[in-house]
């Protein structure tokens, strides 16, 4: 059997449609390994669509530039360059037409490169999100293999190159950051009733922690403090995880208020922040917004917990000669402080602080 893909593409200004061979795939008997498309095959399918259809693009958008936007005569045509651009799923040199200025237009530049004009940059947006996201999760060098092996990208990525367009990517986004502010709650509760009904709250976790280097010579250097976090719609939606470094961010606070108005948060919805309790990490979310509530979450709580427990264990026990005597010294018996921060702990997962609290003061 032979299956051919071919592509129609019909400029839908009265020419026939240009019929174009896209791959041939040939298959005999049917094994594990020829059922259906393989990935070399896949990749030949989405060149060569990316091909005829970025080629014949290009050449629409010449023509159409042709034409002096002033008085509509067309202009002549100086010579043709090249455009290389890259792409997920190839890389394309396409034709740019340069045109002379029209004489209508004195005082321009004496040529005009439509295609050029419309794309700037040598990289399509979409392969700098996969790099980004590739090299997010994994080393430059990795990410340019792995995404070389899933796309057909026509030319060898190189790990510079990911590491530059990342860096570009970043810069980009980290100008586009509004400035950092004391207080994000610049609208007061009357302007809140204005506002439509919020959706349901938002979860925060935030999470602190340190990283010290291996080669760490001295208290104050060689280390940072990282917060990561996720957050959580609880009506439903994507969580978004979120991280930085707190001793270099100059606007973690911006960082998260943007994140959390990129899942629709407005000033009257409320939000919830769990964190594990710790003096920066509790900084943070504070002023970000007025319908917030701060708790420390289950984990450092059973954390803290744990430790007093084995705290307990070192405690020596209580001497037998004590155990009528209505006048001896208080000591605490180890068995009963671990079965009492047991009960605490069951306390604190119900929800009951009052009990919890009676038995942490015994
Ligand atoms: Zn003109």
């Amino acid at each position: 059997m032979k299956v051919t893909v071919q592509i129609v593409i019909d400029a839908q200004d009265g020419t026939p449609p240009a019929v174009e061979q896209v791959a041939a795939i040939a298959r005999d008997d049917l094994t594990m390994a020829s059922a259906g498309l393989a990935l070399a095959e896949a990749h030949k399918v989405l060149s060569g669509i990316q091909h005829h259809l970025l080629t014949a693009q290009a050449a629409d958008a010449a023509v159409a530039g042709r034409d002096c936007a002033s008085c509509g005569r067309p202009r002549g045509r100086k010579d043709t360059r090249h455009i290389v651009l890259r792409t997920l799923f190839g890389t394309l040199r396409l034709e740019s037409p340069r045109y002379k200025a029209c004489p209508c237009a004195a005082g321009g530049p004496s040529t005009v490169s439509p295609l050029a004009a419309l794309l700037p940059e040598r990289t399509t947006p979409e392969l700098l999100l996969q790099e980004a996201k590739y090299a997010a999760l994994t080393s430059y060098g990795a990410a340019a293999t792995l995404l070389g092996e899933s796309f057909p990208l026509g030319r060898a990525l190189q790990p510079t190159a990911v590491r530059q367009h990342v860096e570009h990517t970043a810069t980009r986004l980290e100008n586009e950051l509004g400035e950092e502010r004391f207080s994000f709650i610049d609208t007061c509760p009357a302007e809140w009733e204005e506002l439509p009904r919020p959706d349901l709250p938002l979860v925060v976790t935030l999470d602190g922690g340190y990283v010290h280097s291996s080669r760490q010579t001295s208290r104050k250097d060689g280390w940072f403090e990282a917060v990561t976090g996720t957050s959580t719609p609880t009506g439903g939606g994507p969580a978004k995880t979120f991280a930085w470094v707190q001793t270099y961010d100059e606007k973690p606070k911006r960082r998260l208020y943007e994140l959390l108005r990129s899942q629709g948060l407005q000033d009257n919805q409320q939000v919830v922040f769990l964190t594990d309790g710790g003096e920066d990490v509790r900084d943070i979310p504070r002023y970000l917004n007025p319908q917030a509530e701060h708790y420390i979450d289950w984990f450092h709580i059973t954390m803290r917990l744990t430790v007093l427990r084995q705290m307990t264990r070192s405690l020596p026990a209580r001497p037998a000669r004590y155990d009528d005597d209505d006048d001896a010294p208080w000591i605490p018996d180890p068995g009963q402080a671990d079965r009492d921060l047991e009960r605490a702990k069951h306390f604190l997962w119900h929800g009951n602080t009052f009990h919890a609290m009676d038995v942490a003061r015994r």
